[in-house]
């Protein structure tokens, strides 16, 4: 018999887990509640026009598996080095770092290569799956309208840990493992400068400050030329701005950035974005959760490696225990 099998999220652990599932010749659905795969490694649109990698910032990869698949984006024209100049930055003070790793970008977006590695699968976009429930040996699911989705004999979830607690919940002691996991929040501002930053650096850590990271989107390949910034609050800061209206984090950040880079800037074009589940803290050990009685399993960032390479390499594991492989 044929598994059916249903994955909800399509960031890149899920898409991975879909394609290697796909691969291996099972039928495969997958349903992403946004408008289509990425997830955290995401790039916004401004209505002025303007593109900004607001999630992940770039990525690393250490494991040959992982290695293997950004050497085949890098030969599709879906990823690139990024050569920025990286550095710390605290009060004004400017310290630029070795280039001590080798850094990845999406081409021409972040997520260009989870969306090469969606294409051919069947996914279902701008659906949220709020219940999983058993149905004999098999999963019923149903969406946040109420559809009725169909009914599945193996289920990944795929999606950050805090949002997997209730899709588990049919298999207790995932969901209480996953329970265990916290994710800190960043909020994250986009600005548009309609002059040069006078910043030596194309991307900072940056310490005593509301900000934990910033980066000029320009410097990364394959995007268009313009003055356009990424400010992400730290997970202290972040948390305190959490509920706070997107005016006041933006005036906070940009201060915040002026402070950080000892010049007084202002920006002509100004966007936030709040990522309430932004990164695992920390994650759990073992790379993927998974119930082989009951058919369903979760992969994520928050399941062995956090980050980008952790989530791809995660969503691989969780395949080949469900596929037997
Ligand atoms: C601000 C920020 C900065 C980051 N910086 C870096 C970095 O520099 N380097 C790095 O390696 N990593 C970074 N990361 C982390 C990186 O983006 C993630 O580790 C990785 O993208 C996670 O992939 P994932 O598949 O596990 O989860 P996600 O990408 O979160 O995918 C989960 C998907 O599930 C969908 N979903 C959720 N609930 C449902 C539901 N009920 N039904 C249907 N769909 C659902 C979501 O819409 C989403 O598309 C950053 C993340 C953020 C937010």
């Amino acid at each position: 018999m044929e598994l059916r099998i249903a994955v909800i999220g399509a960031g890149l652990s899920g898409v991975a887990a879909a394609r290697a599932l796909h691969s291996a010749g099972f039928p495969v659905q997958v349903f992403e509640k946004s408008r289509g795969p990425g997830g955290r490694m995401a790039t916004r649109r401004t209505e002025a026009g303007d593109t900004f990698d607001h999630g992940a910032q770039y990525f690393t990869a250490r494991d040959p598996l992982f290695q293997a698949q950004v050497r085949a984006w890098m030969d599709a024209g879906l990823a690139a080095e990024w050569h920025g100049v990286i550095g710390t930055l605290e009060r004004g003070r400017v310290t630029r770092s070795e280039r001590e790793q080798v850094r990845y970008v999406g081409v021409p977006a972040m997520g260009s290569g989870v969306k090469q590695l969606a294409q051919g699968l069947d996914v279902r976009s701008g659906i949220r799956v709020e219940r999983v429930e058993r149905e004999g040996p098999a999963w019923r699911l149903t969406s946040d309208a109420g559809e009725g989705l169909g009914v599945f004999d193996r289920v990944v979830v795929a999606v950050p840990a805090p949002q997997a607690v209730p899709l588990l919940a049919g298999a207790p002691e995932l969901a209480a493992r996953a329970a265990t996991v916290r994710m800190e929040p960043c909020q994250s501002v986009m600005a548009r400068f309609a002059e040069p930053v006078p910043l030596e650096l194309d991307g900072a850590f940056v310490h005593g400050s509301p900000l934990s990271w910033i980066a000029r989107d320009a410097s990364k390949p394959g995007r268009a030329a313009g003055e356009r910034w990424v400010l992400h609050g730290s997970p202290e800061a972040s948390r305190e701005y959490l509920e706070r209206a997107p005016e006041d984090v933006t005036a906070r950040w940009v201060e915040a950035f002026a402070e950080a880079i000892g010049r007084d800037i202002r920006p002509v074009e100004t966007v936030a974005h709040r990522w309430r589940y932004a990164l695992p803290s920390p994650a759990l050990e073992e790379s993927t959760l998974f119930d082989a009685a009951l058919g369903i399993g979760a992969c994520g960032d928050w399941c062995g490696g956090p980050r980008v390479e952790g989530a791809f390499l995660s969503g691989v594991a969780l395949a080949r225990r469900l596929s037997g492989a």
